[in-house]
């Protein structure tokens, strides 16, 4: 099952959680204030521009900017 990652709008918490695919578009339970958090996409909103100019998904779970396991530090 994919990993989906979640902000919390109440509290700013993010955490992740195994769903299934059917179950993605639920909101989840934020783990700290219990309230509705909503899903963010942050496998796919890491970007980076190749040789010709063009803005291209960055492949794999890496960002290519922060070589974090996840993009949500460099802001990019
Ligand atoms: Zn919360």
């Amino acid at each position: 099952m994919p990993i989906y990652e979640y902000v919390c709008t109440d509290c700013d918490s993010k955490f992740e959680k195994i769903r299934p695919v059917s179950c993605a578009t639920e909101p989840a339970p934020c783990p700290t204030c219990q309230k509705d958090a909503e899903r963010v996409l942050s496998r796919f909103s890491c970007f980076t521009t190749d040789d010709s100019g063009m803005m291209a998904p960055v492949g794999g779970d890496a960002c290519s900017s922060c070589s974090a396991s996840s993009c949500d530090s460099c802001n990019m």
